[in-house]
């Protein structure tokens, strides 16, 4: 019988275990390898003492417009595990400014919004706007900075942030393409697409824990602190061998490996492998607030902030939290640093959303540094994203390979269910 192997459980790995689970069924076996000691990789939720509550390795948002993340939901049964926020309400603060606005994109795809001072960027115009046609039909090698004015008042509030928030990396470095197809996929179809979800108690008990139940309910059960050490090949480029420390598993000539890893673990694996190099960092600043923000009914917000540090804020609950994209030099900083610079951006932005909020008192707070958050998303290295189809009987998955998507629970999820469908079909 056919061995399916599956190395690497972040989300990639798991969308293709639960594709093979349930394809296979008896006519294969599946065997799911993870190096580190639980599933979800570089989305997870785990218990923080110095907040006595338990938070995600960094606030991750989902849009509307992302099929492959509802598909995986319903599958599981857990669909209302996330909790989508106004689809027309996206509300900024300029903190250099102190200046607020609130973006209110139309429910349809004709982007009236634009024609509309009251519900566009404050400063801006229409025309402002349609210049952004030169990112939809920018070149593979354009950046973004290179397709938009950089000196003006909307790339400042919009473009730059959400091409930061987007692409992990600034707008001199990143993609134009991936960018674009992000922008078609949401402002392009409408309000819906463009609806912002978070998990409502975290990015384990949404996306990873009922798949690792799903899959355990199968018989599946991984083998946490499996870290492959080197995939043996024979001259056809076949994988003969997995090297785990202190075992060796043989593949059979029927057996099949899908690796999705990490791109720079998958580099290391695979000599030879053309594939973007670099990555870039993510700092996310937790902090447990004396008591919850007034926020809407269900206790979700989320905030973009310009001219600071600090890029979006989500609050869920008392635990305010925000994100700094393309975080590198922040990351290189002492915790407790990056931890008071941000308190001071997050206390101003709270109290101008009129919950006040002593800039000079750190809260309880957890900096996460993720050095690693994302592939750098420069246009040399999305032109270097490899295929499924790595050859023989390896198939590679995961955020970083050739999904036509930026570095996306998405991406990983849709890259996971290709290589399932290439390994199944070959
Ligand atoms: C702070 C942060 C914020 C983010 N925000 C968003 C967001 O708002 N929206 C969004 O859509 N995406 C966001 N992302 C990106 C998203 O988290 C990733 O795209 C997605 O989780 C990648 O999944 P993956 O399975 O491709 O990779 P990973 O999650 O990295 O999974 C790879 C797995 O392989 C394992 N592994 C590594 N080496 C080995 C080895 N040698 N042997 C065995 N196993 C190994 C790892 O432990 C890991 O479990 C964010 C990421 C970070 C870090």
């Amino acid at each position: 019988m056919a061995i399916y192997h599956v190395v690497g459980l972040g989300l990639a790995g798991l969308a293709a275990a639960l594709d093979l689970a349930d394809r296979v069924r008896g006519t294969a076996e599946v065997r799911l390898w993870e190096g580190a000691g639980h599933a979800g990789g570089r989305c997870r939720t785990f218990f923080e003492p110095a907040l006595d509550c338990e938070i995600d390795n960094g606030n991750h948002l989902i849009l509307g417009a992302n099929p492959a993340v509802f598909a995986h939901l319903d599958r599981l049964g857990v669909r209302d595990r996330l909790t989508g926020l106004d689809e027309t309400a996206f509300p900024f603060l300029d903190l250099g400014s102190n200046t607020a606005w609130t973006l209110r994109p139309d429910r349809g795809r004709i982007p009236l919004w634009i024609f509309d001072p009251a519900r566009r960027v404050p400063d801006t115009s229409a025309g402002d706007y349609l210049a952004a046609w030169r990112l939809l039909v920018a070149g593979r090698g354009a950046t973004v900075a290179q397709c938009l004015d950089t000196t003006s008042v909307l790339f400042r509030r919009l473009w730059e942030p959400l091409a930061v928030g987007v692409l992990n990396a600034s707008a001199e470095e990143g993609s134009a393409r991936l960018l674009a197809r992000v922008l078609m996929e949401t402002f392009g179809r409408g309000g819906a697409a463009c609806r912002p979800y978070i998990a409502t108690r975290g990015l384990s008990d949404a996306l990873v824990d009922p798949a690792v139940s799903h899959l355990a309910a199968q018989g599946l059960a991984p083998a946490f602190g499996a870290r492959l050490k080197e995939i043996v090949r024979d001259a056809s480029g076949r994988v003969t061998a997995l090297r785990f420390a202190g075992e060796t598993i043989n593949l059979g000539p029927d057996d099949r490996l899908i690796l999705a890893t990490p791109h720079e673990v998958t580099r290391d694996l695979l000599p030879g492998l053309d594939a973007p190099s670099g990555s870039r960092a993510i700092v996310n600043a937790h902090y447990r607030l004396a008591k919850a923000p007034r926020t809407p009914p269900h206790g979700l917000a989320l905030l973009g902030l310009v001219g600071s540090h600090a890029q979006w804020l989500f609050i869920r609950g008392d635990v305010a939290a925000v994100t700094v994209s393309a975080g590198d030099a922040l990351a290189a900083l002492p915790a407790d640093e990056v931890a008071r610079l941000l308190w001071r951006e997050v206390a101003q932005a709270l109290s101008l959303m009129g919950e006040p909020a002593d800039a000079a008192t750190l809260p309880r707070c957890r900096i996460v540094k993720e050095k690693r958050a994302t592939f750098l998303q420069t246009p040399e290295n999305a032109a270097r994203r490899p295929g499924t189809q790595a050859g023989g009987n390896l198939f590679l998955a995961g955020d970083w390979t050739a999904t036509g998507l930026p570095a996306t629970i998405e991406g990983a999820l849709r890259s996971g269910a290709s290589a399932a469908r290439a390994a199944l079909s070959r």
